[in-house]
């Protein structure tokens, strides 16, 4: 184990601070708050890599901020853009030698996002490759705000759309993913509407009533994956701790207290949970909760899993025409560069 913290170590990260923890780090530094707010639009509205290029701020705070802090928290290792469908995914190198993914989507008029909130993830879901990879660490809201300017600065187009459905399970890291979300929706930040911003969880009942306590703007998709406990358990082992209808209740509470429509993410599996029992099980659940279903068909990294055939996708939305809520198909974008809805894995490249 080395005793001795990298110079890196020793620097100020002023990219995790939010701007008001940066309006009252100025201050004790001898600054007036509003430097912070300077401080934090160069940051992230204006995207500067250099504290030289921060041109209304005093030269001696300029010397101050070289001296101690550091605005270096990741770098872009490489990107790979699919031919077929535009989609990039950028495998991202943090400072501790860990790896992360981000996958850019740029679709019609929309150009989405997919920023990660973890290295790996402990949930362990079956049929997907970053569970395999078990939990490294949580990621700090300053790497996971970095993913989106590293993909603004890629993107030919304005990025529309961000969704925190990259690896790890965000509220697995709360407190982290929520400051990044206000970071994204700041005026000073990237004044990203709360709407566009959409959180998904797998399932953790005490952080989606959490979410719903505090009354945040952003948008909630929850991973459903199965229309009963048993399926469900087998593929999302958290379906032992809260089970279908316990996160029912807390969707219910949800939609009542925020009025907002919620989506459920249902990765259909062949042979798995895309009969036509499961659409009706499906309809049953969606049914009690103010929602869309957002139905994936998967795309295949565990062996034992395979994408149904056209038909069988068909059939299956045909047995959900009539339900009481809307139905969208996600056909993934990028899955011949490994880019789609759970497919992102690091493991390999791990330096650490
Ligand atoms: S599907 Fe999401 S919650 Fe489940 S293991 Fe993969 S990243 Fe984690």
């Amino acid at each position: 184990m080395c005793v001795f913290s990298s110079m890196s170590d020793m620097l100020i990260q002023l990219k995790d601070y939010s701007q008001i923890e940066l309006e009252d780090w100025v201050k004790t530094q001898g600054e007036k708050a509003f430097r912070g707010r300077q401080l934090f639009q160069w940051i992230w509205q204006k995207g500067v890599g250099e504290f030289s290029e921060m041109t209304n701020l005093s030269k001696s705070l300029i010397q101050n901020l070289e001296q101690n802090c550091s605005l270096g928290l990741s770098t872009v290792h490489q990107v790979q853009t699919s031919e077929t469908q535009g989609t990039s995914k950028f495998l991202i190198r943090l400072n501790d030698g860990k790896f992360i993914e981000t996958v850019l989507i740029p679709e019609g008029k929309r150009v989405t996002v997919c920023l990660s909130s973890q290295v790996g993830c402990a949930l362990d879901c079956d049929f997907c490759a970053t569970g395999k990879m078990g939990l490294k660490r949580n990621l700090s809201s300053g790497e996971i705000v970095d993913q989106l300017l590293h993909a603004r600065r890629f993107s030919d187009r304005p990025i529309t759309n961000i969704v925190f459905m990259g690896m790890g399970e965000p509220f697995h890291n709360y407190n982290q993913v929520i400051k990044a979300a206000n970071i994204l929706n700041a005026e000073l930040g990237f004044a990203h509407g709360a709407r566009k911003i959409t959180i998904s969880t797998s399932g953790l009942v005490p952080q989606i009533r959490q979410f719903t306590e505090e009354g945040h703007r952003y948008k909630l998709a929850v991973s459903l994956n199965a229309s009963d406990d048993y399926s469900r358990t087998k593929l999302m082992p958290i379906n032992q701790k809260w089970n279908i209808a316990d996160l029912v209740a807390a969707c219910q509470e949800y939609t009542k207290t925020s009025s907002n429509m919620l989506t459920f993410e249902y990765v259909l599996m062949d042979g798995v949970n895309d009969n036509l029992g499961d659409a009706r099980r499906l309809t049953q659940i969606a049914n009690q909760v103010f929602c869309k279903v957002n139905v994936i068909p998967y795309n295949e990294v565990a062996e034992n899993y395979k994408r149904p055939s056209n038909n069988r996708i068909n059939n299956f939305l045909e047995a959900l025409k009539g339900a009481r809520f809307g139905v969208t198909v996600r056909w993934s974008q990028g899955d011949d560069i490994d880019a789609a809805c759970g497919q992102l894995s690091t493991a390999v490249q791990d330096e650490s």
